[in-house]
């Protein structure tokens, strides 16, 4: 995939950017750049594809909003969580012309992205974006969100159709939506694109 046209798009937005053919790369950089500090994780699929929370937990000080993985990677203080030294997530997805979209339940990590943090990375694989703002908002009510409650065994309709009928169960994992428009003053925010597909 051509990044060039989101790369310039997000550069605009305020943006750092890296890009990265494989994850592999992309996590041992993120490896160096991270050292010595305090992170926390929303919870992700890319994540934990690219090894990082286990990468990273060998030379940083993890604190997490809940337990999250099956190791102990880390303490579990959802405040502390909120204003770590770094927050490293992904988004639901990404428009070509910089617009970041992200669906939540708990609000814990749209609200990481935009503040607490000295530095924000969202690390996106390529089948997170889309042509325009439009098709983005598409993608995380209708292919993320659907997918991720069939994965968390929610029970809601969108878990059994694989796509969105704003629903009203009590398992509803959308409550909050998020769109990133630009980087958020007071903090250092990079973009790390991915061309590989990773997580939903
Ligand atoms: S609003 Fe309900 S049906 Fe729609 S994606 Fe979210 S949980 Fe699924």
């Amino acid at each position: 995939m051509n990044f060039d046209r989101v790369k310039a798009a997000l550069k605009k937005r305020g943006y750092a950017v890296s890009s990265f053919e494989a994850a592999k790369d992309a996590a041992d950089y993120l490896d160096q750049q991270i050292n010595g500090m305090s992170v926390s994780f929303g919870g992700s699929l890319t994540l934990s594809e690219m090894n990082l929370p286990k990468l990273l937990a060998l030379h940083n000080t993890l604190c997490l909003p809940s337990q999250m993985y099956d190791d102990v990677l880390g303490e579990v203080d959802p405040v502390k969580a909120m204003s770590t030294d770094v927050f490293l997530t992904s988004v639901n997805a990404l428009a070509e012309t910089g617009e970041m979209i992200s669906i939540d339940g708990i609000g814990n990590r749209v609200a990481s992205m935009m503040y607490g943090h000295k530095k924000v990375y969202l690390v996106i694989g390529r089948n997170k974006i889309a042509e325009n703002f439009e098709k983005a908002v598409w993608r995380a009510r209708n292919i993320a969100a659907p997918q991720n409650a069939k994965r968390l065994h929610m029970k809601t309709p969108c878990a059994v159709t694989g796509r969105c009928h704003d629903c009203s169960s009590p398992e509803r994992i959308c409550r909050g939506v998020s769109v990133l428009l630009g980087k958020m003053f007071r903090m250092e925010m990079e973009v790390v694109l991915i061309n590989e597909d990773l997580g939903l």
